[in-house]
């Protein structure tokens, strides 16, 4: 029959597909078909390829936006981990919300600031004082430590050796770990860090003047890193605010109010950071309220001292010899200091 009625679907003939996807030739095999039955066969052969591509597009796409999503839950994660023992909710002003933490996440956080262009680092042209309470020399130094030193209106000793925790670990090797990581983050959001010292120099320096140097920095902020010595029953971090001195050398009056509102941030990032509690044995609320101490007495910049735990207390103590802890609490430290710098705090 030579008109046999064409079927491009006959049992004979290949797959269509096979030639329209390589470019077989027609002529041997499908002779009779018209141009506008192969363009037919190469539509609808390309048709689902086309789609199945376009799925498989939408499925990257897609998967773009929800990677925020994804870094906010791993974000939240070390404030939720951090915390068996979540302190209660501080209940004066700007009460900690930690998913808000600008930069919460410990591991995260200096990688993300350093990766961004110089301009966008949001502390950019600000000055930091970090002040490491004490000098893990000032013990072999005693002679000079315990001169006085004029503190405003009275005098108290240049320095102190500060404490221990019962297994001997120092607490100025403590202060120093803490603010070189703290460093490290403020830096990566664009600060110029000032140290009062550094392990740099054999003891002090003198409470007069680790005040000096953040006056001399026109610092934006300075934090006085410490840990406590405290009852042993006692346990938790606590933050020291200026007391309105007036007096010789010392005039808190205008660093008051923003070391009131620097204070209230860094406990609330601190305690977001490290899920420590607020002080079971001092001050109210996580906050304490000083005239006695020179470092703050004679700031002329907004200035707070963190006692970060009391290491005599056998759990704080754990946390603060525990290198994993301590660069929270200098990630909490940095929150706290770069949410009151950006004025972006809770
Ligand atoms: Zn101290």
């Amino acid at each position: 029959m030579p008109l046999t009625p064409e079927t491009p679907d006959s049992s004979d003939t290949p797959e269509p597909d096979d030639d329209a996807l390589f470019g077989a030739p027609y002529g041997e095999l499908r002779p009779r078909r018209s141009p506008t039955a192969r363009l037919l066969i190469a539509l609808a052969v390309l048709a689902p390829t086309c789609f199945a591509g376009w799925l498989g597009w939408q499925a990257v796409a897609g998967g773009a936006p929800a990677t925020p999503a994804a870094a906010a839950t791993t974000q939240a994660a070390p404030v939720t981990r951090a915390d068996p023992a979540t302190p209660a909710t501080p209940p004066t002003e700007a009460p900690p919300t930690p998913q808000s933490a600008p930069t919460p996440h410990p591991t995260t956080a200096a990688p993300t600031a350093a990766g961004r262009a110089p301009a966008d680092r949001p502390l950019k042209g600000r000055t930091v004082v970090l002040d490491p309470g004490h000098n893990p020399g000032n013990g072999a130094h005693t002679a000079q430590i315990n001169r006085t030193v004029d503190i405003g209106g009275s005098r108290k000793e240049c320095d102190t050796t500060g404490t221990e925790t019962d297994a001997g670990y120092p607490e100025a090797s403590f202060t120093l770990d803490v603010a070189r990581r703290a460093r490290k983050i403020l830096q990566a959001e664009g600060a110029k860090v000032v140290f009062t010292q550094d392990g740099d120099r054999p003891w002090g320096p003198c409470v007069d003047e680790r005040a000096e140097i953040g006056n001399r920095a026109h610092a934006d902020a300075a934090v006085s890193v410490h840990g406590d010595g405290g009852p042993a029953a006692g346990h938790g971090f606590h933050v020291i605010l200026p007391a309105r001195v007036v007096s010789g050398k010392a005039d808190t009056a205008s660093i008051t109010d923003p070391s009131r509102r620097l204070g209230l941030q860094l406990r609330n990032s601190f305690a977001a950071a490290t899920g420590e509690p607020l002080s079971s044995y001092l001050g109210q609320d996580g906050i304490d309220v000083r005239g006695d101490l020179g470092g703050l007495n004679l700031s002329r910049v907004p200035k707070v001292f963190i006692e970060c735990g009391n290491m005599r207390n056998a759990t704080d103590a754990r946390h603060m010899t525990d290198p994993r802890w301590r660069q929270r609490a200098a990630q909490g430290i940095a929150d706290g200091l770069t949410a009151f710098l950006t004025g972006k705090g809770r």
